[in-house]
């Protein structure tokens, strides 16, 4: 199985594709994380995006494009992939597109996760992520057992992101609406968007995914 994962920041692709990756035996491409791994690494890419990330906009669409492409060679992925924060623009999905089709792949099916804007607010602000594996917790709505540490082997710390707070997460609302958004329409018109109701319980909201990721 291989699908793209549209939705707003703080729609909960990273929560719902953990248990994707459970259930399905496929791979989560976060494109975010990739980033935030190369930035603690401190390699040239790191440092390229991160003053975009910072300020909650797009690292431009080349630098993306050229990451995604080495990604997509990496064996991990025989058994398909969520690509989680990628495309987030029209030309990434043509580049990507056009990656496919040289590599003779076909996507399944493209989950867009819909939540209004005052929801993501709620989410974003009080979201909180391991240092260590990246999955990510809720003050409220999802704690982790244990103040501050993640619940996985890793018992690594909590973190506030940077681009969790107030301003940077309402440039980002805006560049989804901008960017990412008209993305919709482009795998629409393919016959491959499935919207998603993300507004309810983490469980119930998986079982409305994995009624549509059945068919396939
Ligand atoms: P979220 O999960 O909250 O939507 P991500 O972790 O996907 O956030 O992305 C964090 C930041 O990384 C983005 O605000 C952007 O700066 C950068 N980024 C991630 N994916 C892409 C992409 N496909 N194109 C451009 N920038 C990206
Ligand atoms: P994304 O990867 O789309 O940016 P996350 O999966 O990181 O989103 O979720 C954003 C925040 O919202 C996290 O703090 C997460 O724990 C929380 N969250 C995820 N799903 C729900 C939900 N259904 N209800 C309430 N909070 C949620
Ligand atoms: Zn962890």
């Amino acid at each position: 199985m291989k699908l793209i994962f549209l939705g707003p920041p703080g729609a909960g692709k990273g929560t719902q594709s953990e248990r994707m990756c459970a259930d399905y035996g496929v791979v989560q491409l976060s494109t975010g994380d990739i980033l935030r791994a190369n930035r603690k690494a401190g390699t040239e890419l790191g440092q390229k995006a991160q003053k975009f990330m910072d300020a909650g906009e797009l690292v431009p669409d080349q630098i993306i494009i050229d990451m995604i492409k080495e990604e997509l060679k990496k064996p991990e992925l025989s058994k398909g992939y969520i690509l989680d924060g990628f495309p987030r623009t029209v030309p990434q999905a043509q580049a990507l597109d056009k990656l496919l089709e040289d590599m003779g792949q076909k996507l399944d099916t493209v989950l867009v996760l819909e939540v209004p804007n005052e929801e993501l607010v709620k989410r974003l602000t009080a979201r909180r992520v391991c240092r260590v594996c990246g999955k990510s917790y809720h003050l409220i709505f999802k704690p982790p057992l244990k103040e501050g540490i993640c619940d996985q082997p890793c018992g690594g710390e909590l973190y506030q992101r940077d681009d969790d707070k107030e301003g940077p997460i309402m440039n980002r609302l805006k560049v989804y609406e901008d960017q990412t958004f008209p993305l919709i329409d482009y795998y629409s018109s393919k016959n491959l968007a499935n919207k998603i109701h993300g507004l309810g319980e983490i469980g119930d909201i998986y079982s409305r995914i994995k009624t549509v990721l059945d068919k396939f």
